[in-house]
C-alpha cells in the first residue's frame, strides 16, 4: 500500500495561539495563492520540506494528547488544501474526539468536498491587505468563519479580540513561529 504523505513546514505541538483552547497546529508547505502581504512568504514554495507519513503526524497528535491534554489541531500555510490527503488526517483525528480547524486562502465553494471531511471549522479566503480585519489571528475581514460541525460554535468568542503576539518553536526544526496579531 503507498504510503500516506504530507509535505509540512511546521508543527507547534501544543499551542493556545492558533485557535480555541489548547491545540496541536500544522502549518503546510506550498501555496498557489500568493496574497501580497502573505505572512508566512517562506511556506509558499511548492517544493519537498518535511515530508511526514501519516503514522508520524499521528504519533505527534498522541503525545500531546497525553502530554498537553490538548483539544484538537489547526491547519494553517502555506495552503492545507493542497495536501491530497488531508481527509485522512482529518477523519483520523476526529475519531480520535478532537476537533479541526482549517485557515484556507480558498473560498469554500472551490473546495473539494472531500478534502473538508473531518473538519469542523473553516476560515476562508484570500488574505487582502486592503480589508484590515480586527479579529483575532484572521488577516483581512472578507474572511469568513464557516462552522461546519456545532463544535467550536459556543467559541466564537476567541476570534473576536486580538492577541499579542507570541513567539512559537518548530519542533521539526526547533526555528521560531510568530503567531498572534500585535506586538
Ligand atoms: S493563502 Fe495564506 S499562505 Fe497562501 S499566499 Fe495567501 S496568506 Fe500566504
Amino acid at each position: 500500500m503507498n504510503k500516506i504523505l504530507f509535505n509540512v513546514a511546521a508543527i507547534n505541538i501544543c499551542t493556545t495561539a492558533e485557535g480555541p483552547h489548547k491545540r496541536l497546529a500544522i502549518w503546510f508547505q506550498g501555496c498557489n495563492i500568493k496574497c501580497t502581504g502573505c505572512c508566512n512568504p517562506h511556506f509558499q514554495s511548492i517544493e519537498p520540506k518535511n515530508i511526514m507519513t501519516f503514522e508520524e503526524l499521528v504519533s505527534l497528535i498522541f503525545q500531546s494528547i497525553l502530554e498537553n491534554n490538548i483539544e484538537g489541531i489547526t491547519y494553517l500555510g502555506g495552503e492545507p488544501t493542497l495536501q491530497s490527503n488531508l481527509s485522512f488526517l482529518s477523519e483520523s483525528v476526529q475519531e480520535m474526539g478532537l476537533g479541526v480547524i482549517m485557515f484556507t486562502g480558498k473560498e469554500i465553494s472551490d473546495i473539494h468536498p472531500e478534502l473538508l471531511k473531518g473538519i469542523d471549522l473553516v476560515i476562508d479566503g484570500k488574505f487582502d491587505q486592503n480589508l484590515p480585519d480586527q479579529r483575532n489571528l484572521i488577516g483581512s475581514s472578507n474572511q469568513r468563519i464557516i462552522h461546519l460541525t456545532e463544535r467550536y460554535k459556543q467559541d466564537g468568542g476567541w476570534f473576536s479580540k486580538m492577541r499579542p503576539k507570541k513567539v512559537e518553536v518548530n519542533v521539526l526544526d526547533g526555528g521560531i513561529i510568530f503567531s498572534g496579531d500585535v506586538l
